[in-house]
Parts: C-alpha cells; sequence; structure tokens
C-alpha cells in the first residue's frame, strides 16, 4: 500500500510574518501521520516553519536547490543547508524553473542524484505544454523528461522519489487535468519506471498529481489507482489546503 502524500508548493508566497500567522489556523487540521503532508516553502522561511512544525507531523520541504556542495554559487542553497534546517524533501524540476529559470535536464538529474544521495527526497516535476498536448505529444514528452531524471539514478534509491505529473498548462489556471486524464499520464509514468528499473519499485514509487487541484476536484483525482496524492500550489496557502488533506 503506497501511503498518499499531499505537498504544498508555497511558491514565492509567504513572508514569514505570513507563515506564522497561516500556520497558527492550519498545523492542528493538518496534522496527520495517516497521509505524507509536506509543505515546500521559501527558503527564507524554513527556520521559521520548521519552528512551529517541529513536533507535529508535518514535513518540511524546500522549492530548490543546488547540486554542488558549497562554494562560490551567489544565491544558491545547497543540501547540507536544508538537512541541517530539517528539511527532507525538496521539489526538483517544476516547469517554472524549467521555463523562467531555463533549468535543463542535465542539471535536474544532477539535483535529484544529489538529493537522494544526501538522504533528500525530491518531488520531481514533469509536464508537458498545451501546444505538446494538442500534437498529441503527451506521452512521448512525459517518456524524455522521466528517461533524463532518472539517467544514473541507482536503483536503491528510486523506490524513495516522488514524481508528480503537473500539465503545464494546468499550473495556477484553474483548469484541471480530469481525473481520468491526470490517471492515463500517472499510469503510464509507472509503466515506464517498471521499464527503466523493475515492477516491485514501479508499485512502491509515488507519483502525485498537480495542476490547480481544489478542495472540490481533489477526491475524484485522489481516488484514482495510479495518483497517490497531490503537489498543491495556488490552494496550498489557504485555507482550502485543509480540505485537499482531508480529502
Ligand atoms: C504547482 O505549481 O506545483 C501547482 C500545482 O500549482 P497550482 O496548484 O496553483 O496549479
Amino acid at each position: 500500500m503506497r501511503k498518499r502524500v499531499i505537498a504544498g508548493n508555497w511558491k514565492m508566497n509567504m513572508t514569514g510574518t505570513e507563515a506564522k500567522k497561516f500556520l497558527k489556523k492550519i498545523v492542528e487540521k493538518i496534522n496527520t501521520d495517516k497521509k505524507e503532508i509536506v509543505l515546500c516553502v521559501p527558503s527564507i522561511d524554513i527556520p521559521i516553519v520548521n519552528n512551529i512544525i517541529k513536533n507535529t507531523k508535518i514535513k518540511l520541504g524546500a522549492e530548490n536547490f543546488y547540486f554542488e556542495n558549497r562554494g562560490a554559487y551567489t544565491g544558491e542553497i545547497s543540501a547540507e543547508m536544508l538537512i541541517d534546517q530539517k528539511v527532507s524533501y525538496v521539489i526538483i524540476g517544476h516547469s517554472e524553473r524549467r521555463q523562467i529559470f531555463k533549468e535543463t535536464s542535465k542539471m535536474i538529474n544532477k539535483k535529484i542524484i544529489k538529493a537522494v544521495e544526501e538522504n533528500l527526497i525530491p518531488i520531481i516535476c514533469c509536464g508537458e505544454t498545451l501546444k505538446q498536448r494538442e500534437k498529441k505529444e503527451t506521452l512521448s514528452h512525459i517518456k524524455k523528461q522521466i528517461e533524463d531524471a532518472y539517467k544514473g539514478v541507482d536503483e536503491k534509491y528510486v523506490k524513495k522519489t516522488i514524481i508528480a505529473y503537473e500539465p503545464i498548462w494546468a499550473i495556477g489556471t484553474g483548469k484541471t487535468a480530469t481525473a481520468d486524464e491526470a490517471e492515463d499520464v500517472c499510469s503510464y509514468i509507472r509503466k515506464l519506471i517498471k521499464n527503466l528499473y523493475d515492477e516491485k519499485i514501479s508499485q512502491e514509487i509515488r507519483i502525485l498529481y498537480g495542476g490547480s487541484v481544489n478542495k472540490n476536484n481533489a477526491k475524484e483525482i485522489f481516488s484514482k489507482e495510479n495518483i497517490d496524492g497531490g503537489l498543491i500550489g495556488g490552494a496550498s496557502i489557504k485555507e482550502d489546503f485543509i480540505d485537499i488533506v482531508k480529502a
């Protein structure tokens, strides 16, 4: 039985002051270990959020990091720095990082390898553009992204990794993939993992859906066989997140 994961991606939202106020309202209500609840927050908020959730079952995640250990990389943060602040998850390859900050599949692959070697759980994002979907290139694009992401990743680490299928046209747009569309791609991703590794690993790995999940559509999406939870953007900075956790 795969444990469900509900991960919030705060993106570049929430000052430390706002985070304290928000968490006061939601922490008790999302504090469960029946599902893995993860808050991925801006790096400057990490110590503040850690301080608030440290005695709960809620896990702490980062939105990004750099794969080098330390050195002249102005503006970047390392895996060691995250771990020192009790971070255990990190989002890698989000479409906003790929598109706005020009992260390449090579960089994403290096980040994944570094994360697993440091015992950070990567939440690896993949997803197609609207144009690719219309041209029926969704599956070939996902195949390339997954194969690139897992290049050189030792099989002993794979079951701990998490994949988030996030169609770009559904992120922050209010348009969601239907539960069946999401399930089709998530089951395809599971098959890709089976081909890259083996059946056992493909049945253990958690695959999430992300893209305009809200309190009204979460239950149906999460009911699908190959969808093990969600990566939640906009709704994770609202009290709606409580309903999504309960969905
Ligand atoms: C995201 O950015 O990971 C995301 C899923 O955003 P939203 O829920 O706002 O579409």
